[in-house]
């Protein structure tokens, strides 16, 4: 029996109630998935796989309780979404967002089960955090919170089922308050998350690897154009770990960055920002607009985002759905030529549209960032055998592995015209393993 795109979604929007993001997700890969399996897989349409893919395979919501600097009782709400696990253990990080909500993360649950899956590595998909919100939070805050959110996560996870690591909001910092909590409670020293420091069982490359392997895919489009990245301009939206390191790699592939963005606005160098200028940012957390005192060249625009700068390659490395249609307008207008999401679902379902008809190369977060989620894949090899490779191992292996997801996505998502569709590419790819996996397991 085939299925029809509208009734699916129809089908999913009454099944899930007002959960926008995670429909906006759905609705994005079912597009391209529904027509595939109708016509080269119909059986899975009797397994109902994507009615299965859909519904997670356990959702835990809890009451985390802490105590404020002033010893006032604070009450958040965390979630673990386990997605899917046909392929490997739930993975997938934490965000702490006062954003967070079971849409968000759903959809980041959905997309990191296809993101995952192209990464070649045998992990699974999950997300999970609060609405905690980190902004102006002392580290003793942190710290309690980390423990409290913990005290109720260690029973779900664990090495072989489980592994969160971090996601806005979450870094080493977090992740260490965590692990700790988790040794305390369980007496283990495992690898039940990753992005851990590197000194206790974390691995190299790792902070890195999202922003690296953005430019790493890029570099991929660009040589299948018969193109390079030398002396192209790039915007970048954000101003953490995955923005910071997206620059610092593109400029060290002799590109030229000039913009950064945080919620307030963007910081634009039309001289392209150094690596001195970089490590002088990275030192303002995200106060980007203080930078213009020190370096004459760049002017802090608030309110604005970078979309309206000219540039050859715009990399949204901020949150989900900064850039709209108009933004994708306007890129489309001035020039730009290739999309690769550093965030997750950056991009709204209009602003992709136009990318598509533009015949913009547009690499979707599934694809382009995932090299964080692979070097947190590799983090787990090490912690099973009990090695640490070195920098230049992990980043050859994270190479390979965006050299890897590129080809899938030219495998699934080429055109008649020669265009790729990397979103299709990607959804397509992604998903060939996981339902295999699922109809292996039997119902
Ligand atoms: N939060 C990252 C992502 O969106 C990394 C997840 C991980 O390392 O498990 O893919």
């Amino acid at each position: 029996m085939s299925l029809t795109l509208k009734s699916f979604i129809k089908y999913v929007e009454e099944r899930n109630g007002h959960e926008p993001e995670f429909l906006q997700a759905v609705t994005e890969v079912t597009e391209d998935l529904i027509p595939y399996i109708n016509s080269k897989k119909p059986e899975l349409n009797d397994l109902k796989i994507l009615e299965r893919m859909v519904e997670p395979e356990r959702v835990i919501s809890f009451r985390v309780t802490w105590l404020n600097d002033s010893n006032e009782v604070q009450v958040n709400r965390g979630y673990r979404v386990q997605m899917n696990s046909a392929i490997g253990p739930y993975k997938g990080g934490l965000r702490f967002s006062p954003t967070v909500n079971l849409s968000i993360l759903k959809f980041l649950a959905f997309e990191q089960v296809f993101k995952n899956s192209l990464t070649g590595l045998p992990i699974g998909g999950g997300k999970g955090g609060s609405d905690f919100n980190p902004k102006g939070k002392s580290d003793a805050e942190i710290m309690r919170f980390c423990q409290s959110f913990m005290t109720e996560l260690y029973r779900h996870i664990g090495p072989n089922t489980d592994v969160p690591a971090g996601d806005i909001g979450v870094g080493e910092r977090e992740i260490g308050y965590l692990f700790g909590q988790y040794k305390r409670i369980q007496n283990h020293f495992t690898g039940v998350l990753t992005g851990k420091g590197k000194d206790w069982g974390g691995s190299f490359i790792r902070p890195e690897a999202t922003g690296y392997g953005v430019l790493y895919f890029v570099e991929c489009v660009l040589d299948h154009n018969k193109d390079d990245i030398k002396g192209k301009v790039i915007t970048i939206s954000g101003a953490g770990n995955v923005a910071y390191f997206a620059a610092q790699k593109a400029i060290s592939l002799g590109a030229k960055v000039i913009t950064l963005s945080n919620s307030s606005g963007t910081l634009h160098d039309p001289e392209g920002f150094t690596i001195e200028k970089l490590t002088y940012i990275s030192s303002l957390g995200r106060d980007l607009d203080k930078y213009p005192k020190k370096f004459k060249t760049g002017k802090f625009h608030s309110g604005e985002k970078p979309w309206q700068f000219k540039c050859n390659i715009a990399l949204p490395c901020a949150t989900q759905n900064e850039l709209d249609h108009s933004d994708a307008k306007q890129l489309i207008k001035s020039g730009c030529k290739i999309v690769a999401e550093g965030a997750n679902m950056p991009s709204t379902a209009e602003a992709i549209k136009a990318f598509h008809k533009a015949k913009i190369h547009f690499g979707p977060g599934k694809a382009a960032n995932a090299g964080g989620v692979a070097v947190s894949g590799l983090e787990m090899s090490q912690n099973a055998i009990g090695q640490q490779w070195n920098s230049e191992k992990v980043d050859s292996r994270l190479k390979q592995i965006m050299v890897n997801i590129h080809k899938t996505c030219v495998r699934y998502g080429a055109e008649d015209d020669g265009y790729i569709n990397y979103l299709k590419g990607a959804n397509i790819g992604g998903f060939i393993k996981v339902a295999n996996a699922m109809k292996a397991q039997g119902v």
